[in-house]
């Protein structure tokens, strides 16, 4: 307690009532929590299976939950709820499955799934010319969902063509999910307010269960999550909540961030704590932060200082192209590096969209330069990745058509879309599962005797690697389901090249050890359901919050989007492409809102604790044609004085700009040897 500072300290402390610690980046909001948690354990005796904790990613959920161990003393903290909202929700789902009207096994659909649930729905069967509706309409229910509209409401509700649209498709698109025994990813958060409002008596069972709740970055919560938290911690408001409206950088996902407003409406007994020291980087890059931020309208006024000396000025870098950005950061990375007797790990690179790191990977692939992208394109997006989710799915939920559909002919079995068909109209006209119904007897009425016989095969074979996995051993039967099928044949078969091929088998069996460290995990937490239930239920939820995201504490530089930096700090920080067009990103500029734009710069630069490196390409190809960029307005937002500015100034000099990237290429070099 006594590292903490007087204002920090009445935060830990303050636990008779609703607390809302509103502060800027790097004062210590996610260490009041970590701090709070041990102190709610040890000194207020609240046992840790009581108290949870809710964080945005499960990164994040992981690194606090480590925090806290090392805070309290040898297994106090065990059973402590350390999840992001999204597993919050699932655990109150999996607890009240009859009351929710679902069964064990259910599965968690991805984006690309109820995207082709919608598909069905809105286009039945006509060509796949709209895909573009498909789309809207899907982000039209995933904001209704956000809000806690029922199809109901939505239906009253919708104006535009579009929303007409999507509350009609609304129900139906509900019904099929709860047919397939299944949910999406608003369900997780909305299921569980639904429930609490109709059977007040598992609201109450859960207020009993939970008697602390705190939230960090309470600033990105949407309405739904709002309520989930209003619910549970009724009527004395026993929560903490920390957040900055500076840093909220989802509004696109519906995000709330007037939710911090809305907080002291409804708790009129809400203490509000301002931290005003920041422990994390040097004063001139808090000024460079504090001097941008403070273009954007503000609600709460802040102060934010640092006494961890001026520091070095924020250097600004602009380089002749895209090629010549990434020589550069990677030549000066490497020699600050090699200089200052640093690790790789104390460095890391962020950039607007996802986009922007190939170019960079090559870069440093190229100079064996060890990196690791967080975030990036998804782990579970890869095809084979897919595959084997699916495979899994089905074998804890029999229903899930959606996996059923896309493993059924995955390695080929030759079941024809015809069959499909069949079989679809046999399973709708049984109210059943596509799965269930392969064995059926009488199917071979419905169609040809061999197609049938296929399918009745490949339902025993996957009925007897279940069977294995209940009763016996998971891992194992998952590792045979794998060969059994010929999988890695297949795998090769299909892949334009053998290397291509190899790294996609590679990346099944990097599943298959992820699955065992969770299932050695799961040993330890024990929460009651099946293990490989609760493992698949787990990966389904990672890759839709952070695609992958292993536990790597190894010395890499990290490379993510300025979105996944939220929350995290580094010695030493680049930012790629600060431009107009990328950062304000052009839609923003199009839309007129620059504000969020401007708060993800903010993020940005308060993610540096001691040198902060902002770059930019004078030209970027774009269609394949080079054009020329404009320095971000933000650039123009700083203050001047505590820049520097690297290859510009002068006049553009591509001699000039390329001999920098060369110089320090050759600079590398020599060191290198
Ligand atoms: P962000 O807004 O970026 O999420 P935050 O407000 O959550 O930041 P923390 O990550 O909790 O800030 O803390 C920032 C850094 O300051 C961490 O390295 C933390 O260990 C350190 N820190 C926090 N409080 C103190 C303190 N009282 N004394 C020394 N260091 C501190
Ligand atoms: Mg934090």
């Amino acid at each position: 307690m006594t590292s903490l500072n007087p204002r920090q300290r009445e935060a830990v402390l303050y636990a008779d009532g609703p607390l809302l610690v509103l502060a800027g980046a790097g004062s210590g909001k996610t260490s009041v929590i970590t701090r709070k948690i041990a102190w709610l354990i040890q000194e207020r005796g609240v046992p840790a299976r009581r108290i949870a904790a809710v964080t945005f990613t499960n990164k994040a959920a992981r690194e606090m939950k480590e925090r806290v161990q090392n805070l309290v003393q040898g297994g106090q903290s065990r059973g402590l709820i350390v999840s992001t909202f999204h597993n919050l929700g699932l655990r109150i789902l999996k607890s009240e499955l009859k009351a929710c009207g679902l069964r064990s096994g259910f599965s968690i659909l991805d984006q690309t799934d109820s995207r082709e649930i919608l598909k069905e729905i809105l286009l039945q069967g006509e060509s796949e010319r709209d895909l573009n509706a498909v789309e809207a309409v899907h982000k039209c229910l995933s904001d209704w969902k956000n809000e806690l509209v029922s199809p109901e409401e939505a239906v009253s509700q919708a104006q535009t063509e579009e929303e007409v649209r999507a509350a009609m498709a609304y129900s139906g698109y509900n019904r099929m999910l709860r047919a397939c025994n299944a949910v999406d990813f608003d369900d997780l958060i909305m299921m569980p307010v639904q429930l609490f409002r109709e059977q007040p008596r598992i609201l109450e069972k859960w207020r009993h269960r939970l008697q602390y709740l705190l939230v960090d970055e309470y600033q990105d919560t949407n309405g739904a999550q709002y309520e989930l938290v209003r619910m549970l911690t009724l009527p004395e408001g026993r929560f903490t909540v920390v957040g900055d409206d500076d840093q909220s950088i989802y509004a696109w996902r519906g995000a709330r961030p007037e939710n911090l407003d809305q907080l002291q409406q409804d708790w009129p007994a809400l203490k509000v704590v301002k931290l005003e020291q920041n422990y994390r980087s040097t004063g001139r890059i808090l000024k460079a932060a504090n001097t941008v931020i403070a273009n954007n309208p503000h609600v709460f006024e802040k102060s934010l200082w640092s006494d961890y000396g001026y520091g070095e000025p924020v250097r600004v870098a602009a380089l002749r192209d895209e090629d010549g950005e990434t020589d550069w950061i990677a030549g000066d990375l490497f020699h600050r590096r090699l200089q200052r007797g640093l690790h790789w790990k104390d460095f890391a690179i962020l950039y607007r969209g996802n986009f922007q790191s190939r170019i960079l990977e090559m870069k440093l692939q190229s100079l064996s330069i060890p990196y690791k992208v967080s975030g990036g394109t998804s782990f579970f997006s890869r095809s084979e990745i897919k595959d084997l989710m699916c495979y899994l799915r089905l074998l804890v939920n029999p229903d899930d058509d959606n996996a059923f559909l896309r493993i059924i002919n995955t390695p080929r079995r030759e079941v024809g879309p015809a069959t499909l068909e069949k079989l679809a109209a046999w399973a709708g006209k049984r109210d059943q599962g596509l799965y269930h119904v392969c064995a059926d007897l009488g199917l071979s009425e419905a169609m040809p005797a061999k197609a049938a016989e296929k399918l009745r095969e490949f339902k025993q074979w996957l009925d007897s690697k279940r069977e294995h996995c209940f009763r016996h051993n998971s891992l194992q039967a998952v590792k045979e389901l794998i060969t059994e099928m010929d999988y890695e044949g297949w795998v090769m078969q299909n892949a334009s090249s053998p290397r291509i091929g190899e790294k996609r088998i590679e990346n099944v069996w990097q599943l298959v050890r992820n699955i065992e460290r969770m299932l050695e995990k799961q040993e330890e937490e024990d929460d009651g359901s099946s293990d490989l239930e609760a493992v698949i239920g787990k990966l389904v939820l990672m890759d839709m919050l952070e695609q992958q995201d292993e536990e790597d504490d190894s010395d890499r530089v990290q490379l993510m989007t300025l979105h996944a930096s939220k929350g995290l700090e580094f010695p030493h920080v680049y930012m790629m492409g600060v431009e107009e067009e990328l950062l304000p990103h052009r839609a923003s500029i199009e839309d007129d809102n620059i504000v969020e734009e401007r708060r993800l710069m903010y993020v940005g630069i308060t993610r540096a604790r001691e040198t902060l490196t902002l770059t930019q390409a004078r030209t970027r190809k774009q269609y394949g044609e080079k054009v020329d960029t404009t320095p971000s307005r933000f650039i123009d937002e700083l203050p001047q004085d505590d820049l520097e500015y690297i290859g510009e100034g002068a006049p553009r000099n591509e001699e000039r700009d390329s001999e920098m990237a060369e110089a320090s290429l050759a600079n590398l070099k020599a060191l290198l040897e």
